[in-house]
Parts: C-alpha cells; sequence; structure tokens
C-alpha cells in the first residue's frame, strides 16, 4: 500500500525531526507504528522531504539507501535522532548517551562518503546539492545542537512527534494546529457534552 507523504508528514519543521516523525505514537507501543518498515517507502520518503524542506536546505536532492546495510544505518539514525532530542525535550539538554550514538553514527557515515562531499550544515542555497538521506538528517540534527534551537524543539501531546516550533514566542502547542491540535479540541468538546449529558442524569 502507497502512503501519501503529504505536508502534515513534515510537520517537524527540519530533516532530523521529519526522519524521527516516521514513527507515529512512539510513547504508546501498542499504537506506535513505522511508516519506514517497508524500504519501498523510503525513496518516496526522500522526494517528499526534499520538496517540503527547501525551506533549510533550498535545492536540494536527498538519494534514498539502496543495501540492506545503507538501510539498517538509516533506520540506526533516525532512532538515535529520536532519542537523542526527545531525551533533551523530556530533560533539558542534549545527554551523553544518546549524543555519543548519535556521533558515532555520523563518524561511520562520513567516512564512507566520497572526499569531495559537500558536508555543510544544511542552509537555504540554489546551488543544487545531493545528498544521502541518513547524511543530510545527521547535519541537520547537528544544526539543532545551538541552545537557542535546542529550547525550540518540542512533543506533540497526541501523536508523540518531534517538531520544531519557528513561532515567534514559541507558542505552538502542537505538531500540525489542523491535525492533532483540532482532534484534541474535538475530544475535549465530547468530555464536556458527555460530562453534561451524564449530569442530567444525576
Ligand atoms: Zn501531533
Amino acid at each position: 500500500m502507497t502512503f501519501d507523504w503529504n505536508a502534515h508528514r513534515f510537520s517537524g519543521g527540519v530533516l532530523a525531526l521529519d526522519l524521527a516523525n516516521t514513527v507515529i505514537f512512539r510513547e504508546t507501543r501498542e499504537r506506535s507504528q513505522d511508516r519506514l518498515a517497508d524500504p519501498a517507502e523510503m525513496p518516496r520518503f526522500a522526494t517528499a522531504a526534499a520538496n517540503f524542506r527547501r525551506g533549510e536546505w533550498g535545492n536540494v536532492q536527498f538519494s534514498s539507501p539502496t543495501s540492506s546495510g545503507e538501510i539498517t544505518v538509516l533506520i540506526d539514525v533516525r532512532e538515535a535522532i529520536n532519542e537523542l532530542f526527545r531525551t533533551a525535550v523530556r530533560g533539558g539538554g542534549l545527554r551523553p548517551k544518546p549524543l555519543s550514538v548519535f556521533l558515532r553514527l555520523g563518524s561511520e557515515l562520513f567516512g564512507d562518503e566520497p572526499s569531495g562531499q559537500n558536508l555543510a550544515l544544511p542552509r537555504p542555497c540554489e546551488q543544487r546539492r545531493e545528498l544521502p538521506l541518513a547524511s543530510a538528517a545527521f547535519l541537520s540534527g547537528v544544526r539543532l545542537f545551538e541552545p537557542a534551537r535546542l529550547e525550540r524543539i518540542k512533543i506533540c501531546p497526541n501523536c508523540h512527534w518531534l517538531y520544531f516550533d519557528e513561532s515567534r514566542n514559541r507558542s505552538r502547542r502542537w505538531c500540525d494546529m489542523r491535525v492533532c491540535g483540532n482532534r484534541a479540541k474535538a475530544q475535549r468538546h465530547y468530555n464536556r457534552n458527555s460530562k453534561q449529558a451524564g449530569n442530567d442524569h444525576v
């Protein structure tokens, strides 16, 4: 079954978090779902990511993994990003263990890159650039280390996605107001009504 990689799937705001968000409901194991469980979704994600992340990367193309080894590395990078930034949001900062796992993966990734590869951190650029998806996600994550950026990372209370809150006063409460915000509003409405209905019978 093909999956629609639409704008909502890129609510993370930066590539590193979008990649982490290819797993939904991470904090409720029985509801959790991995959208990249089928590796055929990887190139589709990579194409959509290049389109939605132009603000972060400019004119970019992400190459998706081809060998099973590369697929494993991409998933490892995804999990390392998730662990690093989720613990940072929960515990107030980058922690030694997840940071070490993340950096070690980066070291492995870049050891295999051709010497001419441009590994500059992401910035909007007109010059066309092509990068492996895992390396790009790593660089996107490194850019979030800066404290002013790190403190803008949040966890959506509905779907548990990580997202980068770019609002001026950091007031965004949901990954996507139109989806998770509305769902929460509907749930509050439902709870209020069922409570009132219950009171009528007392
Ligand atoms: Zn959400």
